[in-house]
């Protein structure tokens, strides 16, 4: 079947990777001139697949009149009367519930467990040194004794988490010794690593291009779906028309302009967070770790060390420069020998497209042959590869059911 992939980020192209993969004839459009031009390209490099622990939740629902009132470094949520972010917030509230919270938490576990299973498939399809992963574990660290307690009770008979004391966070993580915070421990996973996202698009989009003759159409930006007869789907883009059998949306932030002109809406709300990419020093983390209290997260990348965080709604885009230094200025106090933070800075500032629940929306939409995996949130990585196997699979019955229908009306 002749499938179009809209948006080259980590869902667009890994989605075009497994639908590749089953056999279909796969072309990927973006308004970018490569892969990875848009919320995929600098994130914090984390495959989080152990903590994926959604952010509505009752925790943030107590702390929501300090994101609002802008006094929560990590986050900060400006008041707007946009309807998108009005609707959007009505949504989240109702999300912050234990439980929907819990509901949420086990729909992202579910994908991230098929992400990390996915992930290992593409890792030895491709066997390739481009994409080993560079970040050994993860630790989430536990900066107060409730945090610590709390870790203790959730980590409790499962296989991928081990709770650590503090002596025993340092002995995974040896530079944590300099942590210059107080740490109570942490949660230890195992399966969780790191990749620089833009090499992980490259390389599978090498491997679509070489393996599977797949087409990239770069600098084109999406207008409109139709859909002809016969069913044929017309993608128009302002260079040029692609006739395919279906499509899958993967528009990270945007895909709401074309979703509104099919007649479907999805609360998805851009939060813009930034990262920061510095040299590796011989101090620096081989584990990735993540400082809930600041929310940052440290991923190693080789020669490299990416730090990334902030959850910013509404903010006066002339501000982004200032919250990329306040992003260094904060990653340098607590932990000035993960990285060199006298050599050059890599400052860089996107979007997360989040929906209230935290949890992305993937599938079949009520027109025929058009298809959605959008909505991922600050965990669009981590969930790329889990996302892409499912919609090949719903796509795989879609087709197979299809051609089943037209034998019997033959
Ligand atoms: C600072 C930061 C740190 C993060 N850290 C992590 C992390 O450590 N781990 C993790 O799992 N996730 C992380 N994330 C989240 C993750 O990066 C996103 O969820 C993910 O990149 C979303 O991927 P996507 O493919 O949906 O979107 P994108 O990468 O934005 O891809 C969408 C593509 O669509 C294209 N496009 C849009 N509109 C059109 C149009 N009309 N026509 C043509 N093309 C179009 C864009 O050019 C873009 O290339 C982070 C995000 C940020 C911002």
């Amino acid at each position: 079947m002749k499938i179009c992939v809209l948006g080259a980020g980590v869902i667009g192209v890994s989605t075009a990777y497994m639908l590749a993969r089953q056999g279909h004839d796969v072309s990927v459009i973006d308004k970018g001139m490569d892969v990875a031009s848009g919320a995929s390209h600098a994130n914090g490099a984390q495959l989080s697949y152990s903590y994926v622990d959604p952010f509505a939740s009752p925790s943030a629902l107590r702390k929501l009149p300090a994101y609002l009132a802008g006094i929560d470094p990590a986050i900060k949520f400006g008041v707007s009367l946009k309807a998108d972010y009005l609707k959007w917030g009505v949504s989240f509230l109702s999300e912050c519930t234990s439980k929907r919270y819990l509901k949420n938490l086990q729909a992202r576990t579910a994908l991230a467990a098929l992400s990390c299973e996915t992930m290992s498939l593409i890792e030895s399809d491709l066997a390739t040194a481009a994409i080993a992963r560079t970040g050994v574990g993860k630790i989430v660290l536990a900066s107060t004794a409730a945090e610590y307690e709390q870790m203790k009770k959730t980590s409790a008979g499962r296989a991928d988490q081990t709770c650590l004391n503090i002596d025993e966070c340092i002995a995974v993580e040896p530079s944590l010794s300099s942590w210059s915070k107080a740490i109570y421990g942490g949660l230890f996973a195992k399966d969780d690593s790191a990749l620089d996202p833009t090499v992980y698009c490259q390389t599978l989009k090498t491997a679509l291009v070489d393996n599977f003759d797949a087409t990239f159409h770069f600098g084109q930006t999406i207008q409109d779906i139709q859909t002809a007869s016969h069913n044929q789907i017309i993608i128009k883009t302002d260079r040029a028309d692609h006739s395919c059998e279906a499509v899958v949306i993967c528009l990270g932030n945007d895909p709401r302009k074309l979703l509104k002109k099919l007649d479907m809406s999805l609360p998805i709300y851009p939060m813009q967070g930034y990262s920061l990419t510095l040299n590796a020093i011989g101090t620096s983390p081989k584990t990735s770790i993540t400082d809930l209290q600041n929310k940052i997260v440290f991923a190693n990348l080789g020669d490299k060390i990416r730090i990334a965080g902030f959850l910013d709604a509404n903010q006066n885009p002339n501000g982004a420069k200032a919250r990329g230094q306040q992003l260094l200025k904060i990653a340098r106090e607590v932990w000035p020998n993960a990285a060199d933070f006298d050599g050059p800075v890599q400052h860089w500032t996107h979007f997360r497209p989040m929906m209230p629940s935290g949890v992305p929306v993937i599938g079949a939409t009520k027109i025929p042959g058009v298809y959605v995996n959008v909505g991922h949130g600050s965990l669009g990585y981590t969930f790329a590869a889990g996302s892409a196997m499912k919609i090949a699979k719903d796509i795989g019955h879609a087709f197979k059911n299809s051609h089943t229908q037209m034998r019997r009306a033959q």
